[in-house]
């Protein structure tokens, strides 16, 4: 589904990933991991197209297009989903009427008939009960005045009603209490099927005792330094990331 091959990006002449290689299947949950600074919010920038990001080698692959090519629109209307795609505030724009324009483009973009207000209604009732979000939120300007857990249930709701074949989440360093955890968790665990897939950013090792990877990466000064199962994730957390700095500079 997205093959990433020696992605290197940098900001401002700095270079930040110095060489990216990732494989996710349908069906796969990968977290990405990693201190602060290693270049984490930096590679989901890069996959959501952010122009702030130089790439200045590399290929990424989605279903057999090249992403970087894309602009950041075409990337959604292929099934990319970027959280943080779409964290402004709209005054005077519920996130209904935003999230009817939002699903509509995609959907005529993708040669689908765009959904009359009874369907958008219906599909709305239905992932909103499965993502456990209430109605007056969603009749509340977009964005504005949210909590941090009302975002993040706002966002997981977005995902639930676009579909994407690959989402992927940063969660933002700070910020996120366990309220919020467990929305992003279960919105991912709920979501998950065979055809699509999931890309957690994390910093948190405790996003993963509610979300089970299937793969879990630590990214360290711009690399993947080390892969793993779930149990990469608790060893993490017994143990911090000293050993793996240690390992990296070893080597
Ligand atoms: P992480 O998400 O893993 O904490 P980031 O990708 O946010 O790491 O940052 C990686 C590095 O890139 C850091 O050294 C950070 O200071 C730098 N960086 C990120 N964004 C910018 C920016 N807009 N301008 C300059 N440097 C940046
Ligand atoms: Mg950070
Ligand atoms: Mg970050």
């Amino acid at each position: 589904m997205l093959s990433i091959k020696n992605l290197q990006a940098r900001i401002e002449e700095k270079e930040i990933l110095k060489g990216i290689n990732l494989e996710i299947k349908p069906g796969e949950v990968h977290a990405i991991m990693g201190p602060n600074g290693s270049g984490k919010s930096t590679l989901a920038s890069v996959l959501a197209g952010r122009e702030e990001f130089e790439v200045t080698s590399g290929d990424v692959n989605f279903l057999g297009k090249n992403l970087l090519e894309m602009a950041p629109e075409e990337r959604a209307r292929e099934g990319v989903f970027l959280a943080f795609q779409y964290p402004i505030e709209i005054p005077g724009v519920s996130t209904v009427n935003f999230m009817k324009t939002a699903l509509n483009q995609i959907r005529v973009a993708r040669g689908l008939q765009a959904l009359d207000a009874v369907s958008f209604l219906q599909l709305m009732k239905e992932k909103m009960k499965l993502v456990e979000i209430d109605q007056s939120l969603l009749n509340r300007s977009l964005n504005e005045g949210f909590s941090g857990g009302e975002k993040k249930r706002n966002e997981i709701f977005q995902m639930a009603m676009l579909e994407p074949k690959l989402a992927i989440l940063d969660e933002t360093d700070s910020g996120l209490d366990i309220d919020a955890l467990k929305i992003v968790a279960n919105g991912v665990n709920k979501l998950k099927s065979k055809n699509n897939a999931t890309i957690v950013v994390t910093h948190y090792q405790r996003l993963l005792d509610y979300i089970v990877p299937d793969f879990v990466h630590v990214l360290y000064k711009g690399r993947i330094v080390k892969s793993g199962g779930k149990e990469l994730a608790l060893e993490l957390e017994a143990k911090g990331y000293d050993w793996i700095k240690e390992e990296v500079e070893l080597a």
